[in-house]
């Protein structure tokens, strides 16, 4: 493991860092590098427990753990809950209260995004998801509104007191996605875009980063450490499920790859039972069994009227079940030793003026 020092650390603060590790039975070196100092250990040591861990972290001068032979070293030194800037104030994600980000799949319209926003924040949920840019499996599919979409999001979501979550599709809509959302997504079909990972660290933004639905979990982390690599301030994984050989689900939630990841890293890790589940009906249980195996929050697709939506109408929450769910996270909260989120207090009329809508249409293909 190697002890990085903060830029200006000085020498007297790389004592008591040494002086820390020679408690915990390991013996360790200075190294001075061209703009800062940092505390290697050498030789055989027995793993260091989590309260030696803690200590070393909650040191002034350390800036990061990082472990010499772990492949994310930056993913597997992260520690805490991302802080989401927001204009009311930092989202803790990964905090003993769990974060809900609830939406539709895609912004279609004015009053179908208000109907979910008003629900979604009912819910207690501190983000609104819903996609511009829309990575659609069939090219004959609805794309999203693109660019016409996100100044309707960040509307819509400054009424109700929300956040933003929106997904970048490409590097060239990074930017746009960064100017209006307090939350990058990077979805499962684009997860090991280097490119575009790379562009997402640097917008300045926390990143929610989906699991490729065919990535192993040392996939998903690598691609994680691309983001932190390249400067993004916070990294949240999102495990969505991934093939498996059941064609009754849409995928193979993996609460097995969920735990695991938040053994190997201290990221937040939230789940999204929507996109694994397919169905309707099975996004509560879903949902209730990532709480379960410790995932930090949900994103889950909700609308005003799932047989209206233009993507992913069978799997949208109803207004009522979202209500459901958020009773059914309430119950379940103080058993695992977390908090639900309560509605915040809306601060606006929570009714933005309705300017131009888009046309409804039916359901296409997803
Ligand atoms: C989404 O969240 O809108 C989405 C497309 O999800 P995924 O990338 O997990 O398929
Ligand atoms: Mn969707």
């Amino acid at each position: 493991m190697i002890v990085l020092l903060r830029a200006g650390a000085s020498v007297a603060e790389a004592r008591a860092v040494e002086a820390e590790l020679t408690r915990a039975g390991a013996s360790s070196r200075r190294v001075r590098g061209p703009a800062r100092l940092a505390v290697e250990v050498v030789g055989p040591h027995a793993p260091f427990d989590d309260a030696t861990l803690a200590r070393l972290s909650a040191l002034d001068a350390v800036e990061s753990l990082l472990a010499a032979d772990e492949p994310n070293p930056r993913v597997a030194a992260a520690r805490g809950p991302v802080a989401v800037a927001t204009p009311l104030g930092p989202i803790a994600v990964g905090s003993d209260e769990w974060t809900l980000m609830l939406g539709p799949c895609a912004v279609e319209n004015e009053p179908d995004l208000i109907a979910a926003a008003a629900c979604a924040q009912q819910a207690g949920a501190r983000f609104l998801r819903g996609g511009a840019f829309k990575p659609r499996t069939s090219p004959y599919a609805f794309q999203g509104l693109g660019d016409d979409g996100l100044p309707l999001l960040r509307r819509v979501a400054d009424a109700f007191g929300l956040a933003v979550v929106s997904e970048a599709t490409s590097e060239a809509a990074v930017a746009r996605v960064a100017e209006h959302c307090e939350l990058l997504q990077i979805g499962a079909r684009t997860m090991a875009a280097s490119s575009l990972l790379r562009a997402a660290a640097r917008a300045g933004r926390p990143v929610l980063l989906k699991r490729g639905f065919g990535a192993t979990v040392d996939e998903w982390l690598a691609a994680a450490e691309y983001l932190l690599d390249g400067g993004a301030p916070g990294v949240i994984l999102c495990e969505r499920g991934i093939r498996s050989f059941e064609p009754g689900t849409r995928a193979t939630l993996d609460l097995g790859g969920l735990a695991l990841a938040k053994l190997r890293t201290g990221l937040p890790v939230i789940a999204d039972p929507s996109h694994a589940a397919g169905t309707r009906a099975l996004v509560e249980p879903l949902a209730r069994a990532a709480l379960a195996a410790g995932a930090d929050g949900l994103i889950v697709e909700c609308h005003a009227e799932p047989g209206r939506a233009r993507s992913d109408g069978p799997q949208a929450l109803t207004p009522a079940d979202v209500a459901e769910l958020a009773r059914a996270v309430a119950r379940l909260a103080p058993a695992l030793g977390r908090r639900a989120p309560k509605p915040l207090l809306c601060t606006t009329t929570c009714q933005p003026q309705t300017t131009t809508s888009t046309p409804r249409s039916s359901a296409s293909p997803r």
